[in-house]
């Protein structure tokens, strides 16, 4: 049965796409823990991250990184974090952050919530940056 994030790339759930290409697509995490939180994904279904070739992984990082740049051009922020969890979602995502400080990147805080208007235009400023790279 397909992940829920294959069928977010699939367009089969909506969700506030940044970014894609024909190996990866990049959508707002759903419960971000600061405005601008982004996931990445193969579209091939893998589980855990370090389970991809050398040369997938490669290209993965090298789209996280065209995305990162694209969340710091839409959302001024100190440094964008990456970080790799998996705990909850059986498909590979990394997670891009823009962080004011180290707290941003605390998984323990309670999430945040946006109303999808807010949400709406987070996605389309990091889509706009996306382009231009
Ligand atoms: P983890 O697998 O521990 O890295 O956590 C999965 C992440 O996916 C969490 O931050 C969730 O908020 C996020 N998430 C789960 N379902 C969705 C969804 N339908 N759309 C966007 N983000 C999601």
């Amino acid at each position: 049965m397909a992940t829920i994030f294959t069928k977010i790339a699939n367009g089969e759930i909506p969700s506030y796409k940044c970014a894609e290409n024909e190996e990866f697509y990049a959508f707002l995490d759903i419960n971000p823990l600061v405005k601008g939180h982004t996931l990445c994904i193969p579209r091939r279904e893998v589980d855990y991250i370090f389970d991809m070739e050398d040369d997938e992984i490669a290209r993965f990082q090298v789209f996280a990184k065209k995305v990162a740049l694209a969340i710091k051009s839409a959302f001024p922020c100190v440094k964008v974090g990456e970080a790799v969890l998996g705990l909850e979602v059986p498909h590979a995502h990394i997670h891009l952050i823009p962080m004011q400080s180290e707290k941003d990147m605390l998984f323990s805080n309670p999430k945040q919530k946006f109303p999808a208007d807010e949400m709406q235009a987070a996605a389309d400023a990091i889509f706009a940056e996306f382009q231009k790279l």
